[in-house]
């Protein structure tokens, strides 16, 4: 079976290298497009293969249109709202992603940026502590579980919500579980976003829930700006000076954002799972999806069920 590595975002050196290994010695023939600039050769490298690995990549009805032998694509990553699972399905073609592969890197990204919110920015003047402080979490999947890890560590008193987990399982993992996100707000001095980017969640972070964070609020977003309301989130930031956020995926209207200095801080790009450990680790998992798809039909990482 043809392979296609697509990726405008080329993987690391060394993952690239074990992907195609891990692909080679299950017989298949790894092919690679790398840093393309233009859809087209997107759709030229798609016409024969029978298997995709992404990244942020955009796989369109465009794309799968002119795929006629795909059967899997596999984003290499937690978020596939960059794929158009229902179109796939439609045609047929399994949609995976690799989760948890990134987790702890994003994790650790949280507290990179929480650290330097509640320091200022490290703008030499004094800042606080996150031992002691609420930390809530919206949504305990992959990320959100090692978030909680590293949160005790910190000494933070831990809450979550997730709409599908059962609060025994927030609970068992020594974290306060909420009924309802609205509770997170009203009770957390810091929010951390974990949720996916759903018709359920996009631009639900919105004035109303924001505004019912106690005074020196923050909320973290490193899930996707979709579930952002931006003008809401703008308008509760001019109303309420006492409220920061921090994201590290750029929001729309970034430059609006920039006004608020000393409350606001994006990272010049999506970092959450720019490590060489996760880019490593989803790029190989990847991989061996594929394998085992085509090896026994096994599709547990299937999101387009
Ligand atoms: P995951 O699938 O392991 O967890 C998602 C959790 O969200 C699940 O527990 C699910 O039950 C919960 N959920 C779904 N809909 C919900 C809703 N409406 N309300 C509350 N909870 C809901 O995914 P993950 O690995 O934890 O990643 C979470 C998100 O973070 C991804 O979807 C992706 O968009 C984003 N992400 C960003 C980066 C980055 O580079 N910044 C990297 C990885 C993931």
């Amino acid at each position: 079976m043809k392979v296609l590595i697509a990726t405008e975002k080329p993987f690391a050196e060394n993952a690239l290298k074990a992907i195609k290994a891990e692909i080679e010695q299950a017989g298949h023939q790894p092919v690679v497009l790398e840093e393309y600039t233009e859809q087209q050769s997107l759709l030229n490298a798609v016409k024969d293969v029978e298997a995709l690995i992404v990244r942020s990549d955009k796989i369109t009805v465009e794309v799968l249109d002119a795929a006629p032998k795909l059967k899997i694509i596999v984003r290499a990553g937690a978020g596939y709202d960059s794929i158009d699972t229902v179109y796939a399905k439609q045609k047929g073609v399994i949609v995976e992603n690799t989760p948890g592969q990134n987790a702890n890197a994003v994790a650790e990204l949280v507290f990179g940026l929480l650290v330097y919110a509640v320091r200022s920015f490290y703008n030499g003047k004094s800042g606080s502590e996150l031992g002691g402080k609420k930390l809530g979490i919206l949504a305990f999947g992959n990320v959100g579980r090692n978030v909680a890890r590293i949160a005790k560590g910190f000494g933070m008193d831990i809450y979550a919500y997730d709409a599908f987990c059962p609060a025994d399982v927030i609970e068992a993992a020594g974290v306060h579980a909420v009924t309802r996100q609205e509770d997170l707000f009203r009770l957390c001095d810091i929010v951390t976003l974990h949720i996916p980017a759903t018709p359920e969640t996009r631009q639900s972070i919105d004035y109303d829930l924001v505004n019912l964070l106690p005074k020196g609020g923050i909320v973290i977003n490193t899930a996707r700006k979709e579930v952002i309301n931006e003008p809401e989130l703008l308008k509760l930031l001019a109303n309420r000076e006492d409220i920061k956020y921090i994201t590290d995926i750029k929001p729309d209207a970034d430059a609006e954002f920039a006004k608020l200095e000393g409350r606001y801080f994006s990272t010049p790009k999506k970092m959450g799972a720019q490590t060489a450990e996760a880019n490593f680790n989803a790029g190989v998992a990847a991989a061996k999806q594929i394998n085992a798809f085509f090896a026994d039909g096994c599709t547990k990482f299937q999101v387009n069920k």
